[in-house]
């Protein structure tokens, strides 16, 4: 007799879901994805579409995007071997956790988090450990490095700010925590632009077992064009490539980024709007009783709720759809917002006001 699926595919899944955005991606009011709301002007897209369409369509880019990498260590002052490339951090993600995990392998990861890290874990059958956050969703380093050591871990993720908590770890913090584990450490930078705490790359020089990843979809709001990289000393940089999908980031990718890093004056304002907007959403917040607000270090809001469920539908309703968190743990009643354009914040505040 044959097996039935499971004996035949990988154990794993039977563990893990799909990935999935309640809710669905279209609303009239999307604050769903962390996404930024400023799209790049058509002046900009224009120029951008104009150097893809003298590019040959018919030869495969370069094995791994050099023209990207080469200006993203430019960008950041950081040789090129030390700079990876990837079709969103989601990709790099996968790369490096296959570089670092399989059978038999532990990694720590605070709990909540990014819920694609366990994912991938539990894909390549390592072994996951946690760490709780404290009451307020902060980190505990000492926590941390305590449970690194205890567990004996081989990897730690630390997504600083971190989505779901929109919490930080310091720049000392980070530092304790390599100087102190015996592990590789990787710090996703996913929201830094957004953070009052500056990026750890300046200690990539110090520690040989530190990676910093970096995504181009929320500050840079390139969420449509999938471009992440990667950063570490070239020596474990090396490593982390082994694995890497072949002409995984296309041609139009690596034009992008080079013409956004050529324009990041955008970028700044950008952000500077958003860091506005949000102080501004969190003082009207606190004018709320219905609503307990978490402070931010991100481009999103975490807000608590008597009843996450019901407020969320009721703002789909209204054409607002934001993201239900709940569902993690300390997140009881949570939901999560990005900071969007001024009118779009307004609709939001309007319809938490009525609860
Ligand atoms: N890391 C974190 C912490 C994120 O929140 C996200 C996006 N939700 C990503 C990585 C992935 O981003 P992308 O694949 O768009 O680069």
């Amino acid at each position: 007799m044959k097996r039935d699926f499971p004996a035949l595919l990988n154990p794993a899944l039977q563990h893990i879901g799909a990935y999935k955005v309640e809710g669905g991606q279209e609303a009239e009011v999307k604050l769903n994805q962390n996404e930024s709301p400023f799209d790049l002007p058509v002046w900009l897209k224009e120029k951008i579409l104009g150097e893809f369409r003298d590019e040959p369509w018919n030869r495969y880019p370069d094995i791994l995007p050099y023209r990207g990498m080469q200006a993203y260590a430019s960008f950041t002052g950081l040789p090129p071997e030390s700079v990876i490339m990837s079709n969103g951090s989601n990709e790099m993600l996968y790369t490096i956790f296959m570089a670092c995990l399989g059978a038999g392998r532990k990694v720590l990861i605070p709990q909540p988090s990014f819920s694609l890290y366990e994912k991938i874990a539990l894909l390549l059958q390592a072994e996951v450990a946690t760490v709780p956050m404290g009451a307020e969703l902060e980190f505990d380093a000492d926590a941390v490095i305590e449970a690194a050591a205890r567990e004996g871990a081989d990897f730690i993720v630390l997504s600083t700010p971190n989505n779901p908590t929109g919490k930080s770890l310091s720049h000392e913090e980070i530092e304790r925590i390599l100087e102190a584990a015996d592990a590789i450490v990787l710090v996703d930078e996913a929201y830094i632009e957004f953070s009052k705490e500056r990026s750890v790359i300046d200690l990539i020089s110090r520690y040989p077992n530190l990676i910093v990843l970096r995504t181009m979809s929320k500050a840079l709001a390139l969420a449509g064009m999938r471009i992440g990289f990667a950063m570490a000393d070239p020596q474990l940089m090396a490593e982390i490539t082994k694995p890497k999908i072949p002409f995984a980031s296309g041609r139009l990718a690596e034009i992008t980024l080079v013409n956004v890093l050529e324009n990041y004056g955008l970028v700044n304002d950008a952000v500077a709007y958003i860091l506005g907007e949000r102080a501004r959403i969190r003082s009207e917040l606190s004018r709320i009783p219905a609503v307990h607000a978490f402070e931010s270090d991100t481009n999103f809001l975490i807000i608590r709720v008597d009843d996450a469920g019901k407020v969320f539908s009721r703002l789909k309703e209204a054409g607002v759809l934001v993201r239900n968190v709940s569902g993690y743990p300390l997140m009881e009643n949570c939901l999560r917002f990005n900071v969007g354009l001024r009118e779009e914040n307004d609709r939001l505040l309007e319809q938490l006001r009525l609860l």
